[in-house]
């Protein structure tokens, strides 16, 4: 422990925000990290407080307290092997995690949480700027060969562990560039894309062969129009020529199937979903030409859907110039407040302002579209009703229909399963909700019906966070790590 008194001398520390006009001219990070001092205060605030709810709390399970003391002795070297020993990818959490860990430290009971996050984002950024960070190829090779399919955060820790484990691994991705939805989805604001291909050059160095454009298990359209998701795919693959090649198959392709507003006037243009808008833009600021680029310039753009994603398209439109963005969300307001007796060490149901919120936007809370208007076959509004719960059922209140002015509507109402057509041409069964059936068990966990075919990520748990992903992609390595030597020694 760093600091025996240093949660009641210091205060919880934010990270700071370059101001909102500034970060409105470009697409570029604009949290500013905390600072040598700033760090050594935060990680003295921590208690270490004999049972760590925030490593339990965190699904990665970082083992928070020690870091803490580490930065607090300034120790940073120990730091970043202590973090690297549960988490391959500090860089992504440390920006975008919505840190459950803060929820659950014990601090938080009655006071601010530590700042673990911010620690945790400069442990990493610290070891970067050091050249800490180097590839660790295996010093021993298997024979065995491994194919995962899906680059996104839990393809990508699953390759780098089994690499590490000196199995030969193939990544294959659909899109022309590797990452998931960290490339094709979370806004470089939030997450500069350059934290994804520094890690694409250190799995190279470790061994790791990445296979882009490369669709697997296509048949003719196989997505169905309805998808929509990102395919810049130039080749296909089968699973028969997968199961041939490869000693071990691990599925790791997300739930990118969106879920649709299926309301009157639906098909008008200027209507789209979300993972139609923010590709685009991610693709542009990486220096592709888009055609007929999907942007919110001097429009009025409605938001339909309250979680990250819709907030991400709050924050693009705003840095497009759009003239006026508001958010819809169908549940009441949250209070501001949670009542921390109740919910600590649990993630609480709480208002959460995002920085894209702070940009500009106005909220709507406890409203449906019922409608989406039109003239000439484009979108120019939407019909609303205010909704309430009652016994558990949602209820629209009686004239309290109202007409809003749209030229964008984005929907962002989450993700309803993988594209099915990956399952089902590996034979995969599903479960209820539609994605692949895999447990977690400790031995033979995330292997699915089909021999050799394993499952991990949003893929098998549906939609969820970049920390989830890292942590199925690392267990699920292990779990192909036993399968193919009879024991592991990756951790999980
Ligand atoms: C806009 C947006 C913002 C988000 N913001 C946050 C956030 O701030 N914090 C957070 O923690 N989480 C956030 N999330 C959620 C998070 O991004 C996902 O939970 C996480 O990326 C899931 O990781 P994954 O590896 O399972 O799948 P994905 O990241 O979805 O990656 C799957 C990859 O597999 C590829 N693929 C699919 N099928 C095939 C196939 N047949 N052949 C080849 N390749 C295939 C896809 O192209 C994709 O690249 C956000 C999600 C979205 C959409
Ligand atoms: S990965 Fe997320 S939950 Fe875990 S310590 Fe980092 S911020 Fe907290």
């Amino acid at each position: 422990m760093g600091k025996v008194t240093g949660f009641m001398e210091y205060e919880r520390i934010e990270e700071g925000y370059k101001p909102v006009p500034e970060r409105l001219k470009n697409y570029k990070e604009f949290v500013i990290g905390l600072d040598d001092a700033q760090a050594n205060k935060q990680a003295a605030r921590c208690m270490d407080c004999g049972t760590p709810f925030c490593n339990s709390g965190c699904p990665v399970n970082n083992i928070i307290p020690d870091f803490n003391d580490m930065v607090f002795r300034a120790d940073w070297k120990s730091a970043i092997d202590t973090l690297h020993s549960t988490n391959n990818f500090p860089e992504f959490t440390g920006r975008i995690c919505p840190a459950p860990c803060e929820a659950a430290c014990t601090l938080n009971v009655n006071d601010d949480a530590v700042g673990i996050k911010s620690i945790e984002h400069a442990i990493i950024d610290r070891a970067w700027a050091e050249g800490w960070v180097k590839p660790q190829p295996s010093p021993h090779k298997t024979g065995k060969k491994v194919a995962v399919v899906g680059s996104g955060p839990a393809g990508m820790a699953a390759a780098q562990q089994l690499a590490r484990a000196g199995h030969a691994v193939t990544l294959f991705e659909k899109n022309d560039r590797v990452g998931g939805l960290l490339r094709y989805g979370i806004p470089d604001f939030k997450m500069e894309k350059v934290h994804i291909d520094r890690r694409v050059e250190q799995m190279q160095a470790e061994g790791v062969t990445f296979r882009t454009g490369v669709m697997v298990g296509a048949v003719k359209d196989p997505l169905g129009k309805d998808s929509r998701v990102t395919n810049w795919a130039r080749e296909t693959i089968t699973p028969e020529q997968l199961q041939k090649e490869f000693d071990a198959i691990l599925l790791t392709g997300g739930a990118e199937q969106s879920r649709d507003l299926p309301v009157p006037g639906r098909d008008l243009t200027g209507v789209h979903f979300a993972m139609e808008f923010l590709p685009q833009q991610n693709k542009v600021n990486a220096g592709d030409k888009v055609k007929d680029q999907l942007r919110a310039d001097g429009k009025h753009v409605i938001v339909i859907g309250g979680g990250d994603t819709g907030s991400d398209c709050v924050g693009t439109s705003n840095r497009h110039g759009a003239a006026s963005v508001t958010q819809f969300e169908l549940m009441p307001q949250p209070p501001e407040e949670e009542n921390r007796p109740m919910t600590w060490p649990y993630w609480p149901i709480k208002l959460r302002t995002s920085s894209s919120h702070e940009e500009g936007c106005e909220r709507e809370f406890a409203i449906s579209t019922k409608e989406l208007l039109g003239e000439k076959g484009k979108v120019t509004g939407l019909k609303t009703v205010r909704v309430e719960w009652k016994d558990g059922k949602m209820q629209e209140v009686a004239g309290s229909e109202q007409t809003l002015k749209a030229d964008l509507v984005l929907l962002a109402m989450g993700f309803v399963a993988p594209v099915s057509a990956v399952l089902t041409a590996f034979g995969v069964e599903k479960d209820a909700r539609g994605n692949a059936r895999a447990t977690t068990d400790f031995v033979g966990g995330y292997a699915t019906n089909v021999p050799k075919v394993f499952a991990a990520g949003d893929i098998r748990r549906g939609q969820s966070l970049v920390v989830w992903a890292i942590r199925e992609g690392r267990q699920a390595a292990r779990s192909v790590d036993e399968f193919l030597m009879g024991y592991s020694d990756l951790p999980r």
